[in-house]
Parts: C-alpha cells; structure tokens; sequence
C-alpha cells in the first residue's frame, strides 16, 4: 500500500481524556476514532489488527474443531427470563424495546441464544460434542467507559459455546479452550497468564482468566512463586494464622468520643490495626430501592472486605448489595455509625470473616455512641451466621497450596472460560438423547477472547516514548519503506524496486511516498508501530539504504536486496517465535 493512497491522520497529542498508553497510542496513530464516551470506530490502520486478531482467534478455534456462526446482537428479553439472568443482570444491560414495546438487549455475552440454538438443532449424542463460536459486537453499558477500547460500552469479543454429554466430555472441551487461548495470546505477542477466577454472574463450577500483565490492568491476580496457585484476588484464598496462645482477658467497654475509623481506635487506644474488628454494612437491595435484608460484615482492621466473596456468600446478584444508610439501618439493627461491632446487632446477618474467630482480645465498636468494646473474643463475645474468607489477599498472604508468601500484580483480562455444567440446558430444556434414547441435559462451557481490547493490551506492552511497537504478527503492516525526498529520482526508483520485491515476497509492505519532511515520514511510522523501516535516501546512488527495527534504536547500511531478505528473515522468524 502506498501512503500517498492511504488515509493516515496522526495526531501530535492525544486528547486530554486519554490517560494510559494504549488509548493514548491508539487515538494518536489514527488507528481508532471515538464517537460517543465508550464507543470508537477503527480507522483503516486499526481495522487491520483488528482482523489480524481475529485471524489468529479463527486459526486456533479451528484447529480445535470448533465451527463459526453469526448471530444477532439483538437479543429478545424471552429467552433471558427463560434462564432467569433478565433479572439478574444489572444496568450495564443494554435494554431495548421495538417499536411494538417487545423487549430486548444488547447482547453483552451469548449463552441464552446459543443454548436456544442447540436445543432446537440438537437431539442425539450422536451430533456431540459440538463447539460453536462467533466473532461479534457486544454491548455493555459500563457505568464507567474509560481507557478507550480497554473498558468499552461497545467492543468485539469471540464467543464459544461447548455442549457435551458428560462431564469427561466438558472437561475436554474446556482444555481445548484453554490450549487455544493460550495459543492465541501467545501469537498475539502478549506477556499473559492464565489464573483461576471467580465464576460470577456466568454460573458454573470453574473458572480462569488470561491476564496480560499490565501496571494500567483493572484485574488484579495473586500467585505464588513457590507453586502453581494463581488467581484472581477476587477469588484468590490464603491461609489464615493459626490461633494465637494469648490468654482470653476479661471484656471492657471502654469509652471512644468521637473516635470512628480504625486509624483513629488504633491511634485512641494504642492499639494495632490488627488488634481491632473493622465493621462494613452493607444491605441487598430489591429492584425497586427497599431493603431486602441488612448485612454486617466484618474484617480485620486493617483488611479489607472483597465484595465478590460477600457477594458469593450471600447468594444474590452483586448490583443488589450495597453499602448500607447506617442510619437507617439503626433503627431496625442497633448498629451505630463508627461504632458498630459483632456483638449487639439484630435483625441482621453477622458474616465474620474466617480469620476472625481465631484471633483472641480483639477491639470492636460497642454499638453504643462514642464506644468500644475491648478483649473480644469469638464464641464468648460475639457469634455469626456465616463464617467464610471475605478478605481481600494481600501481598505476603500465605499461600493456599503451599504456605509461601503471595505476589500480587495487576493485569488486563483478555479472555476467560468457563465451566457452565447444566446451568443453562437445565433451566432452557437443551437436551440429548443417548445410545438408549434416554433424555439427558447437556452439558455447557463457555468461553470469551476480547478481540479489541486484546488490541489494546498489546498496545500496552508494546510501546515507547515515540509510539506503538507492533508484534509482527498483529502489525497493520509489517515493513515500510520510505523515501527520504519523493522527488529524487533515484530515491524513488530504488524505493519501488525494494517495494515491489517485498510484495513480491508476500510481505505486507507500506511505501511512504507521500510530499512530506523526512522527519514527519519517520515520526508517523514510529507511532504506527511498524516492525521494520527501511530507508532510502543520500545513498539510492549506490544501492544502500537503511534497515531499522522499530523497536531498536540502531540502523543498519545494507543494499536493497539485502534489506529485502533481512525483513523477510526477521518476519519468519518472529512469527515462528510466537507458536
Ligand atoms: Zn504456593
């Protein structure tokens, strides 16, 4: 392709809003366009690694047997109640009505309408297993947008869906998913790892993320370096200390004027944060605003709480908890603002987090204004209805498998499967007949790679200071050539030859043959992130060019040719690194 024929329109700053990297890179390469808070477009350069991504996805779905559909993105509300997630789902659903006032969405994930695929294609064993994925526009209407194609309202995902007759069947299914995304991430040039996570409101019995490691990452894993447990903090779980000896001291009510967060009760009574109680309250709320019931829960002070846990534990879905009006909640419950403990709570559930009930002569709100209860202690003091890990991991945490320290770091979710089991045929009827016409449920996986923000999160770990350094396989082209001065004849000349002889080679080339500065030429080609550069300027008299990988600083001299067969080298030999 020549640049003098392409639309390019780089950007010399990127707009205000843009705050990490891959927004930044993006928007001033001209990749990505936005059009509402959310919601972007591609441009020609971008909409070519979009499909570079999805070609790698295809390849490895394939290679597993799996079969591409389309379906729509308008979803209709019916088969949504029918597995019961219509009510479940929170506002991030993208609702819509027609024009009759029928009821639908936009489809922020596929289960509902695969499952309804299956049950009317499907009868016999004979037809499984069957996979059936798509490469399609999902919706979500994220309270949030930001950090342009990483948390999008709109966003390109590939979906699959796994039936199977049992669950030797869905396991297998389900490590061949696995295999694939590991395949895909790698090819797409990415520093990922896959964890185990927290099923949410997909359901099912297993779980993991594939996380590319990233400072800018909204998800945050834990893993150990002593043995293979790795998980996301939501659903990672550590050991807690085993019981201290302490000797149970007698109870005090100690008065506390004004003393309300755990900084100011450890600073008062000149104790440890890990010598105090720290209470949240929280209430599940109904569709229409009122209290379904209160909730305490309660942490070490210096813990914190991890609502997904809490969530998990209380069995609802997570947009109807939330943190509770401690006034109102007074009235019916006894708890006191900043002054709420375990004990002397009613009309509430009390879930206590399992490394409480070991820990002797703890500190506590008295649930009496402006005091504390000292030398608490489970069992003699206070009780609950549920005692559960509801913490967040932290780093040195022991681990669950092994007891060495936890390591934490951050990360971007670029896919995730999951076991579904029987969740969705049982409650939409998807059934099979065996080898003695018996009826059986099928059973389900599924499994999502984000295409665009997979974009983004190779952006993320392939820039610098002066723009994108594309992996060679996900490049919107893989080598440019450019004139120094167009108007030089011989510069031309031997700028169409190397041209030519790459096409020829079936590399994906760029000639910048485009009226402009030299120096405007290599800017726009080091934002665009092309793999190789070669240069030809001064010395087109003699043959010689400039052969420069965008992600060295050095060039080197060679001669046309040679500059031709260093890039077709370099490619293969990149794309063979990344299988
Ligand atoms: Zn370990």
């Amino acid at each position: 392709m020549r640049l003098s024929k392409m639309h390019i329109n780089t950007l010399r700053e990127a707009p205000a809003e843009a705050e990490i990297p891959s927004h930044i890179w993006l928007l001033r390469s001209g990749m990505i366009r936005k059009l509402a808070s959310g919601v972007y477009g591609f441009m020609p350069m971008g909409y070519r690694s979009v499909r570079k991504i999805e070609e790698i996805v295809r390849n490895e779905m394939d290679a597993k047997g799996a079969l591409e559909i389309h379906m729509s993105a308008i979803q209709p509300a019916e088969l949504w109640m029918e597995s019961g997630r219509w009510y479940v789902m929170g506002p991030e659903m993208w609702r819509v009505k027609d024009r009759r006032g029928r009821e639908f969405c936009l489809g922020p994930t596929h289960e509902e309408i695969f499952t309804d695929i299956v049950r009317n294609e499907v009868s016999s064993y004979r037809q499984l297993p069957l996979n059936l994925y798509q490469i399609q526009t999902k919706y979500r209407d994220e309270a949030r947008p930001r950090f342009g194609l990483m948390r999008s309202r709109e966003f390109v995902m590939k979906d699959a869906y796994s039936f199977d007759r049992d669950e030797a069947g869905l396991d297998k299914s389900y490590m061949d998913m696995f295999d694939a995304y590991t395949n895909i991430f790698k090819r797409c040039g990415l520093t990922f790892r896959p964890v185990e996570a927290d099923s949410g409101a997909m359901g099912g019995s297993g779980s993991h993320e594939f996380t590319a490691l990233s400072e800018v990452g909204e998800s945050e894993i834990a893993y150990c370096e002593c043995c293979d447990m790795a998980a996301t903090t939501e659903r990672a779980f550590t050991v807690d200390a085993e019981a201290g000896a302490e000797a149970e001291l007698e109870l005090e009510t100690v008065y506390t004027p004004n003393v309300k967060t755990i900084e100011d009760v450890s600073a008062y009574l000149g104790l440890p944060k890990e010598k105090t109680i720290k209470a949240l309250l929280m209430a599940v709320y109904e569709d229409d605003g009122t209290v379904r019931e209160y909730v305490a829960a309660f942490v070490r002070g210096d813990r914190e709480l991890n609502m997904t846990k809490l969530v998990n534990v209380l069995g609802v879905p997570e947009h109807m908890v939330d943190f509770a009006d401690e006034n109102e909640m007074h009235g019916k419950t006894g708890s006191v603002g900043g002054f709420t403990g375990p004990a002397g709570l009613k009309n509430c559930r009390i879930v206590v987090d399992s490394e409480l009930p070991g820990l002797r002569n703890m500190c506590a709100g008295a649930c009496k204004q402006d005091h504390h209860i000292i030398n608490m202690n489970y069992g003699r003091d206070y009780k609950a209805d549920i005692i559960t890990d509801i913490k967040k991991v932290r780093e040195g945490d022991a681990c669950c498998k092994c007891g060495a320290p936890v390591k934490l770091a951050r990360g971007i979710e670029v896919g995730q499967v999951f076991k579904l089991g029987t969740k969705y045929s049982k409650s939409m009827g998807a059934c099979y007949k065996d080898e003695n016409m018996q009826e059986h449920l099928l059973l389900m996986g599924s499994y999502g790679v984000g295409v665009t923000r997979t974009l983004a999160a190779v952006v993320e770990q392939h820039h610098d200071e002066r723009g994108i350094i594309w992996p060679v396989s996900v490049a919107p082209y893989q080598v440019i050539v450019t004139i120094v001065k167009s108007d030089e004849t011989e510069q031309r000349e031997l700028a169409e030859k190397i041209y030519q002889s790459l096409l020829d080679k079936g590399i994906e080339a760029l000639l910048d043959d485009r009226d402009e500065r030299a120096g405007v030429k290599f800017m726009d080609a080091d934002i665009l992130g092309i793999p190789v550069r070669i240069t030809v300027g001064k010395k087109a008299a003699s043959g010689l060019v400039e052969y420069k990988l965008r992600r060295e600083s050095e060039f080197t001299e060679k001669s046309g040719e040679e500059a031709v067969s260093a890039a077709a080298a370099f490619i293969e030999s990149e794309l063979r690194s990344l299988i």
